[in-house]
């Protein structure tokens, strides 16, 4: 089961990974990860990383490659994997794509959870944090029992400056870019799977299993 997780923020990307992992059996690998993983276990390709961002440089596509690669070779990605925040570029997507016949394997699915704008921006404004005690809440979602109070303390709920509209909206923006070319490369390579992620979290991976059960067959 090799998979590639893709949607914006707000659209519960992360929920539905630790569904996935653990149903299926699969790492969970987000970039992040791999990077530190590589830097902790001094490899050379992880120094070179490391010596990149030190000075607050991208790492070039090479060196990323380059640790995926490393990381796919692992006995925990037997089975398959779940790459999370990789690929970003339609650069990195045909790398991956070499990388992977080189290793005798290929994708099943890019799997995106799809999730209107309008929505995305309810959900990410939505918040409320705590600024004693770092409790978060949500408008909608999740609300203390007193509009706009902490439950735990009393403390008046703060919306922090990155959850107001107009950054969020730019946030969207901004991934939305970066994000419709991979999805549009995937979807004419036939990888790319939408899945509602409208829906109530249980259903949202319902849909998913449900893709994702055809291939484990
Ligand atoms: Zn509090």
């Amino acid at each position: 089961m090799n998979l590639i997780l893709m949607g914006l923020p707000g659209a519960g990307k992360g929920t539905q990974a630790e569904k996935i992992v653990e149903k299926y059996q699969i790492p969970h690998i987000s970039t992040g990860d791999m990077f530190r993983l590589a830097i902790k276990e001094g490899t050379e390709l992880g120094t070179r990383a490391k010596a990149f961002m030190d000075q607050g440089e991208l790492v070039p596509d090479e060196v990323t490659i380059g640790i995926v690669r490393e990381r796919l070779s692992k006995d925990d990605c037997e089975k398959g994997f779940l790459l999370d925040g990789f690929p970003r570029t339609i650069a990195q997507a045909k790398a991956l794509e070499e990388l992977l016949t080189d290793m005798e394997r290929s994708l099943d699915y890019v799997l995106h959870v799809d999730v209107p704008k309008n929505q995305l921006i309810e959900r990410l404004t939505g918040r409320r944090i705590c600024p004693t005690c770092g409790a978060t809440y949500h408008v909608v979602y999740n609300p203390p029992k007193q509009e706009g109070v902490c439950d735990k303390d009393g403390a008046a709920l703060i919306q922090r400056k990155d959850d107001q509209p107009e950054t969020v909206t730019k946030r969207l923006e901004v991934n939305l870019e970066q994000t419709q070319p991979m999805l549009d490369f995937y979807h004419d390579k036939g990888y790319l799977v939408s899945i509602n992620g409208s829906q109530q979290i249980d259903k949202v991976f319902q849909d998913i299993d449900g893709k994702l059960g055809d291939v484990a067959k």
